[in-house]
């Protein structure tokens, strides 16, 4: 049975693809941009600081990987004409799209619901859930020209089971869940699409350190831990895998 856990990327197993991945400015989104790059993929690096942006588009170029592009996209604001901006670029360059990785995330406050700020519900519900669907809709035409695409979304434990005062933030990555559940079931057998979700788990991220300000950090693993996991998945080894849930780390 297919595992992302248990894959070890060939050198240039993404050669030929051309890979999207949100929140690619820092944490693991960095770490995974950099790693599709590493194993030949043209990255499209999506994100909201165009400086950040930028310094990762500058390591992959000096690391003599294929050269990325860069698509500047604040999720919270971004409205119907972004999207289909990132979209016709993405086609006019490439011609399609063959991995997209729904990465970028806002943990909002760790509160009982009882007491949640209903703006920070609504931006994290946004961000989180709303904003991975207007881009996959924007993208899937562009996906749907692959012959083989995988979109992969970000999901974490609490996600698949509820976690006192996690509240939007837990909401919102059961609806990623149903999200990728829904979407795979419709695009089985009438596309090359495919699409999954995968944890990282604990990581070694601002966003972690957020959420657990008195935690020793230094004892998580770095973001690069996960990377072949998310290798497996956004490439070749994953074809014929769709609607599944994974886990970049044993549980
Ligand atoms: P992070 O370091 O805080 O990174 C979050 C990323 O999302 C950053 O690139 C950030 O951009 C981007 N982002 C946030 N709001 C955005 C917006 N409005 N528009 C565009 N981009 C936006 O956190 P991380 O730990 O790497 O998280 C990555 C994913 O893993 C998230 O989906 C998170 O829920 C998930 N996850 C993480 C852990 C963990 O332990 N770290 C565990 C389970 C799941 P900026 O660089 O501009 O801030």
């Amino acid at each position: 049975m297919f595992d992302p856990r248990n894959h070890a990327p060939a050198p240039a197993e993404l050669a030929g693809r051309v890979i999207a991945i949100t929140g690619a400015s820092s944490g693991i989104g960095r770490a995974i941009a950099l790693a599709c790059a590493a194993h030949q993929a043209q990255v499209v690096l999506i994100g909201r600081n165009a400086a950040r942006l930028e310094a990762v588009h500058t390591e992959i170029a000096a690391s003599g990987a294929p050269e990325a592009t860069i698509a500047v996209l604040d999720l919270e604001k971004a409205l119907a004409r972004d999207y289909d901006a990132v979209a016709d670029a993405v086609l006019e360059r490439y011609g399609r799209l063959d991995g997209l990785l729904h990465n970028a995330g806002l943990l909002g406050t760790l509160t009982p619901i009882e007491h949640y700020d209903v703006p920070t519900w609504c931006r994290v519900l946004h961000v989180n859930v709303t904003a991975a669907f207007a881009l996959t809709q924007a993208l899937l035409p562009a996906l749907k020209k692959s012959a083989d695409a995988s979109v992969v979304f970000t999901a974490s434990a609490v996600g698949r089971r509820g976690r006192a005062y996690w509240g939007a933030y837990a909401v919102a990555k059961f609806a990623v869940e149903g999200l990728s559940q829904v979407l795979a079931q419709e695009l089985e057998g009438i596309s090359h699409v495919r699409v999954n979700t995968l944890n990282p788990g604990r990581t070694r991220t601002a966003m972690r350190r957020q959420a657990y300000p008195a935690e020793d950090i230094d004892t998580l693993p770095l973001p690069a831990a996960h990377a072949s996991a998310y290798i497996a998945l956004l490439g070749p080894a994953s074809a014929g895998v769709t609607g599944q849930a994974f886990d970049a780390q044993p549980s």
